[in-house]
């Protein structure tokens, strides 16, 4: 049977992508070698890069004011390095989750932290609206998409402030304006490639404006002067990135994505709505992300939690469990994942209903 593969993160990605990164851990580019077993330096796997961060350019329109740069570690070490390089003094923040409470936690190693405004009354079901960033932060960091609580914030805010994006659960699924932001960054293990690898877009000249010494790799400086090879970079998740890519061109692009999506969404966020079984744990429509879905048994029902749970699983369902802090049903529905998984799952859910 098919498996509808809605895991969080690590996540499913296109097929190609791994049909491609198989063949190339055996052959590759026609080396007769493993591409886990050739210099980082050689042409070919330095064509790879290049590639890969020219696609990755143009994919997302970035400016030239701005350069995207690879490093191990995932996001959270991106807690670390956006403050390192960023936070002079002071910097605000707007807490929608565990992801956006551990750069905060992160950020206060460095300097003065001020949280803008919490969803935490509410359990992050919801994101705050209303408040106000003080004039003189160096940036206000958002996480776009809160892959646990199933929020996302959809449009790129306009505040007088630059912006730092955690986009790790939601890039290359919306256009993004990357003017508005000092840094994007995100672990690639649930839009992009394999876990192990991060990327970053950064503003080259908002570098350079903090008083303290940067150690050598978690300054972005080393990894823009170096083309994101200072040391050896995670390159099999960067080959995987690169199909990825060019499989986000293929499709046409973020816009054409964002239109997918979007259409995806919405087919399970009304089967949600329209099934007296299930509620959304996101009210707000505006809120809710389109990207992973949360919902839980309605009122009535919660007893068949587990019930549910075994017979979304006997119809190939995987990976719908929901996050220990939320409970539930999460349905992770990145890029890659058809709608024809979003439909087995709608169509899992009317089942049941009808069944009861
Ligand atoms: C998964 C995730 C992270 C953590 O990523 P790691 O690469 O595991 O460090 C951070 N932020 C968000 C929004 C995430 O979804």
């Amino acid at each position: 049977m098919k498996k509808h593969n809605f895991f969080a993160g690590p996540s499913i990605l296109p097929e190609n992508t791994i049909k491609n990164t198989a063949e190339a851990v055996l052959n590759f580019a026609g080396t007769g070698l493993s591409v886990l077993e050739v210099s980082h330096r050689g042409k070919e796997f330095v064509a790879v890069m290049d590639e890969a961060l020219a696609l990755f350019k143009e994919l997302l329109d970035i400016p030239s004011t701005h350069e995207v740069v690879f490093v191990g570690g995932g996001a959270s070490l991106q807690f670390c390095m956006a403050p390192y390089n960023f936070l002079n003094k002071k910097a605000a923040y707007l807490s929608t989750g565990a992801w956006a409470n551990k750069a905060i936690k992160e950020a206060k190693l460095f300097g003065e932290v001020v949280e803008v405004a919490s969803s935490k009354d509410k359990n992050y079901s919801y994101i705050p609206k209303g408040w106000d960033v003080p004039s003189d932060v160096e940036y206000l960091h958002i996480t776009t998409n809160n892959t646990i609580f199933g929020t996302e914030i959809k449009k790129d805010l306009d505040v007088k402030v630059p912006l730092i994006g955690d986009m790790s659960s939601d890039i290359f699924s919306r256009p993004v304006d990357v003017s508005k932001y000092n840094l994007i960054y995100g672990g690639a293990q649930k839009n992009l490639a394999p876990a192990g690898l991060a990327f970053a877009i950064v503003r080259k000249d908002a570098l350079g404006n903090v008083d303290r010494p940067i150690p050598t790799y978690l300054n972005y400086q080393t990894h823009i002067e170096n083309g994101s090879m200072f040391n050896t970079p995670p390159v099999l998740p960067v080959f995987s990135a690169l199909e990825t890519l060019r499989w986000i061109k293929e499709v046409g692009g973020v816009a054409k994505l964002q239109k997918i999506n979007e259409d995806k969404a919405i087919l399970l966020y009304n089967a949600i709505d329209n099934n007296k079984m299930f509620k959304a744990t996101v009210d707000n429509l505006e809120d809710r992300s389109i990207m992973n879905v949360c919902f839980v048994m309605n009122d009535n029902y919660t007893e068949l939690e587990k019930e549910f749970l075994d017979f979304a699983v006997s119809k190939g369902m995987t990976g719908i469990k929901g996050h220990r802090s939320v409970g539930g049903f999460r349905a992770s529905i990145y890029n890659a994942l058809p709608k024809s998984s979003v439909q087995a799952l709608v169509d899992a859910m009317n089942e049941f209903e009808a069944k009861h």
